[in-house]
């Protein structure tokens, strides 16, 4: 089993949340589990209003909309500034899902594993998928023999 150990972002008189057991010591069968809390949208949002708001050249203009944020029991809401806006714009448009490995070259679908497999039809992707699938048109055109080295 693969096991990341997070380092906690508390002091060590505190118990992290984090771990959820103790650290596995070299031996066999070792079992760990990994508890990363989900991120308190009101906290990520807070945070980012703080980051932007020094730059932003004019402090004194009216807000253009509001954000209001529910999470669990807590409402918060962030008035949206036209610096605001436009840093939130920017953060968005920046972004790009880790999840996110490009299209399939057979049938376009956006679902690549780790290993840049096509969930949907089964292509194999990056330098050895290319070359496997250069192989596979070969050998179905009757170019190379099962086998042969093919430069
Ligand atoms: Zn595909």
């Amino acid at each position: 089993m693969f096991v990341r150990w997070y380092r906690s972002p508390y002091p060590a008189r505190y118990p992290s949340p984090w771990v959820t057991a103790e650290r596995p010591r070299l031996s066999h069968s070792v079992v760990a589990m990994t508890v990363v809390p989900e991120p308190d949208p009101i906290d990520l949002l807070r945070e980012f209003v703080d980051r932007v708001a020094p730059y932003d050249p004019d402090p004194s203009a009216s807000p253009v909309g509001l954000i209001e944020v529910r999470h669990r029991h807590a409402t918060e809401s962030f008035p949206l500034t036209p610096h605001l806006v436009r840093a939130i714009a920017g953060a968005l448009t920046g972004y790009r899902d880790p999840g996110d490995r490009g299209r399939c070259a057979q049938c376009g679908g956006r679902r690549l594993d780790d290993n840049l497999h096509c969930v949907d039809c089964g292509r194999l992707h990056g330098v050895l998928g290319e070359v496997i699938a250069a192989r596979a048109e070969r050998m179905a055109t009757g170019g190379s023999a099962p086998g042969g080295f093919v430069g």
